[in-house]
């Protein structure tokens, strides 16, 4: 009889985006007039740079012509765009990193999920609450965990992110191996200075821990005194991991193209006390695991590098930018306490009453829907997102709605 991976049992099922659907679609059954505006989604609108659109097409009619023909690619990436990852992202900010240590990919999701599977299973893992859900479901579906107790998994160390610690969490007390880190953050949209990141790469290496930074955020980072990579941090390239991904940069979510950054000093250790690459793990795993980023699509993304797909990838942050400050005044100004919104497209409102609460407060009255916070971990609770991937018109509108509907 075949056997599942019991480890599935653990997972607790989440609601979270089936129950926004629902209540969603019997407000709209019960108010078929009303024009529902959501702002609740991770997902970026507008439509890819023509810089991208251009290279890519170019790609694709490559592919049309057997002299200019490609198959399997290098499973880590085109040199081409390994390298102009490496210079424009890193070395013009200081950060020694080199193109042989960048692995392009479909997704920071893919990565930031199967990283962990060349870590061992009694590793021990810290990850911040709220969070993207991505970093504790993969660990529990591979054994690092017991079953869930009051919506926490035994076995993590969960690290809080509070008003108390503007949304940077402590240190942990206990021991912890492998470190998730997000910033800006989703949800909280919290960013971090580098000498809270620095207090991170300290700590990792006095403890032989390794940190997963997760900087799918940093092109939304304006205040050029914050770090965009961890590598801006001095010591990070021997306990650091960092990934990245054209998806809210420059709109890839639906093309797929994401990297991640192994550099070569990082270390970890056999049950022998024997010192290991995680760099040539990685690469073992990525080359007998996955066969590369599709041509044209890796031709589009190094478009972004280009004077115009700089230009318009600018741009287009810089609209969601608005949008985000948009919203965090208008939530401010109604007495709300925000975070985010200023080097992040979300925004984190404490609306001091239960998060569905407020949830269905703004869908009923104002037609507006927002992700309630406690969908992502234990310290959501009492807070919403609201994200600024929308269109200006819809923000505004939104807004001037919310203002009505709170002043009843
Ligand atoms: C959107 C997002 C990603 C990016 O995922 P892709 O798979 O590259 O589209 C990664 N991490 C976080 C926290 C995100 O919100």
């Amino acid at each position: 009889m075949i056997q599942m991976n019991e480890n599935y049992l653990k997972l607790q099922a989440s609601y979270l985006f089936s129950d926004i659907a629902r209540r969603v679609a019997d407000f709209q059954q019960a108010n078929p007039d009303k024009e529902i505006i959501r702002l609740g989604i991770g997902d970026v609108t507008r439509p890819l740079p023509p810089a991208c659109i251009e290279a890519f097409r170019k790609g694709v009619d490559e592919m049309a012509d057997a002299a200019t023909f490609r198959g399997y690619g290098p499973e880590q990436g085109y040199a081409f765009l390994r390298e102009k990852i490496a210079q424009h992202d890193f070395q013009s900010r200081g950060a020694d990193i080199s193109p042989e240590e960048i692995f392009v990919s479909d997704g920071a999701k893919c990565d930031t999920g199967n990283i962990q599977e060349i870590f061992s299973v009694h590793a021990k893992i810290a990850v911040p609450d709220p969070v993207y859900p991505v970093y504790v479901d993969t660990n529990v579906m591979a054994g690092r965990t017991e079953f869930a107790e009051n919506g926490r998994y035994r076995g993590l160390v969960y690290m809080d992110s509070t008003k108390e610690n503007a949304f940077i969490p402590e240190i942990p007390k206990e021991a912890a191996d492998l470190i998730y880190l997000c910033f800006p953050n989703n949800p909280t949209g919290a960013a971090i200075s580098k000498e809270e990141l620095k207090k991170w790469v300290d700590f990792a290496r006095d403890s032989k821990a390794l940190i997963l930074f997760d900087a799918a955020y940093e092109s939304f980072v304006r205040d050029e005194n914050l770090p965009r990579s961890v590598y801006e941090v001095q010591g990070a390239r021997e306990v650091a991991i960092e990934f990245r991904s054209f998806s809210k940069t420059a709109g890839f979510t639906g093309t797929r193209c994401a990297f991640t950054v192994v550099p070569k000093e990082c270390m970890v250790w056999d049950s022998k006390g024997q010192k290991h690459s995680v760099h040539q793990l990685w690469n073992r795993r990525h080359g007998t695991k996955f066969n590369g980023v599709s041509y044209p699509v890796q031709k589009a993304a190094e478009a972004v590098y280009t004077p115009a797909g700089q230009e318009q990838t600018k741009t287009l942050i810089d609209y969601y930018l608005k949008n985000a400050a948009l919203i965090r005044q208008a939530m401010t100004d109604l007495g709300f306490d925000c975070t985010g919104g200023e080097n992040s497209p979300y925004i984190w409102v404490d609306g001091r009453r239960d998060s569905w609460e407020f949830f269905d407060l703004l869908l009923n009255k104002a037609g507006v829907v927002c992700t309630p916070g406690a969908g992502f971990g234990k310290c959501g609770e009492g807070y919403i997102r609201i994200s600024a991937f929308n269109d200006f018109e819809n923000v505004e509108k939104a807004m001037g709605r919310i203002k009505e509907a709170l002043a009843d």
